[in-house]
């Protein structure tokens, strides 16, 4: 199956009793046996497993190419699960420009149970050796990076911890299965906040993991289990249904999110314009490479550097909802600094390029003409 068709078929079958074309929402904790311990269906109890959130994690594996999908409570939950993985002592070398929310679960939870975090740039992924210990058991990458859209060659970074006994897990919510498969590059793990671009909507806070093997998948299962962060059946229907039209979405985000970074770019306030679309990125050749297309999410700065300007602008938009978030229909913006990166430390910010005066955007799948227009009479009131 292709792509197209895995959106929408993949891992899903009609529901056996009734033909129902979609899954149920099963709204159930427990499931009756006919005799101790003997199960229908396979299923016991819904933290273990719930037939709608198997059905999401069927099409999770399916699309991602991974061989075992978990679907949790938020992206946090997920991201908290690969940790609860590793032992005290091992040590995680993550990418320096990371979703805020990671940062903070990271250096404020579990710094305190002795793992040992190390932020770095991968624009140069030969150095990344230099830093690899015998205690590296973890490589967590973003990529593009949020709110930077910083690239990081996956397969780079696979091929270079080879044989070694380090995990690969790439965050893959800007992306989208969609525009990057980090699996088929060789990572381990793939990891989503399923509320933004998987579910599609904004209507929902969700988190799914997808791993290689089979073997790592149990693993991660038996913590969700154990643990219990699991996305209930609701929330998991909710992010089924948007998963299908992912690539039509993601077509239209790709579509606008070019043509709106083109015209900030050319925009007289404006300085820098992160977008790996533009040719102006400085990693465009690999973006080609690896992204099949670019996405909706595009971040500037401006000219004056200042950042009454980026607040003026931000509470001028009207088609451009200010929230936090990314990833739905609709367009939002977003200034990281006061908002989705409020968590990292300013001069920790002011390090990464994070300034006062970046704007993040998530250009929806609105008319193209009516983002441009909000802009541009958002500008004007500067
Ligand atoms: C939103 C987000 C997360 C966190 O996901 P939640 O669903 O909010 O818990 C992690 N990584 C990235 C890149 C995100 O955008």
């Amino acid at each position: 199956m292709k792509f197209n068709t895995k959106v929408i078929h993949g891992g899903q079958q009609h529901e056996p009793h009734t033909g129902s074309v979609n899954v149920p929402v099963f709204l159930t904790s427990t499931f009756a046996q006919r005799t101790p311990g003997e199960l229908k269906a396979g299923y016991e109890y819904s933290r273990a497993a719930n037939p709608t959130r198997q059905a999401l994690e069927d099409a999770l594996a399916s699309i991602e190419n991974g061989a075992t999908g978990l679907a949790f409570g938020s992206g946090l939950a997920a991201m908290d699960a690969v940790l609860k993985f590793l032992n005290p002592g091992d040590e995680v070398i993550a990418v320096d420009d990371l979703y805020g929310g990671s940062y903070r679960l990271f250096t404020r939870l579990y710094e305190k149970y002795d793992l040992k975090f190390t932020f770095v740039s991968f624009h140069d992924v030969s150095k990344i050796a230099d830093i690899i210990t015998d205690k590296t058991k973890l490589i967590w990458l973003e990529t593009p990076t949020n709110p930077l859209m910083k690239l990081v060659d996956i397969k780079a970074v696979a091929d270079l911890i080879k044989g070694k006994d380090i995990l690969l897990a790439v965050d893959n919510t800007f992306a989208s299965p969609y525009i990057q498969r980090p699996i088929d590059l060789g990572a381990d793990i793939v990891m989503h906040s399923a509320t933004k671009y998987l579910g599609g909507h904004s209507d929902v806070i969700a988190g799914a993991l997808i791993t290689k093997t089979k073997e790592l998948g149990d693993a991660l299962h038996f913590i969700q289990f154990a643990s219990g962060g699991i996305l209930g059946p609701h929330d998991s229907y909710l992010v089924l249904r948007g998963i299908k039209t992912l690539s039509l979405r993601m077509q239209r985000h790709s579509e606008n999110g070019i043509e709106v970074a083109k015209y900030l770019e050319q925009h007289p306030a404006v300085q820098n314009v992160f977008y790996p679309g533009l040719p102006s990125h400085p990693q465009y050749e690999l973006a080609k490479k690896q992204m099949k297309e670019n996405g909706g999410m595009v971040s500037f700065t401006f000219k004056s550097g200042k950042k009454e300007d980026a607040v003026k602008l931000l509470e001028n938009l009207k088609v451009f909802t200010l929230a936090e978030s990314l990833g739905g229909v609709e367009s939002l913006a977003n200034h990281p600094a006061s908002m989705t990166h409020a968590s990292i430390p300013a001069e920790k910010r002011a390090e990464l390029g994070i300034t006062d005066d970046l704007v993040r955007l998530s250009v929806g799948i609105e008319d193209l003409e009516d983002l441009i227009s909000d802009l541009e009479i958002a500008f004007s009131s500067i």
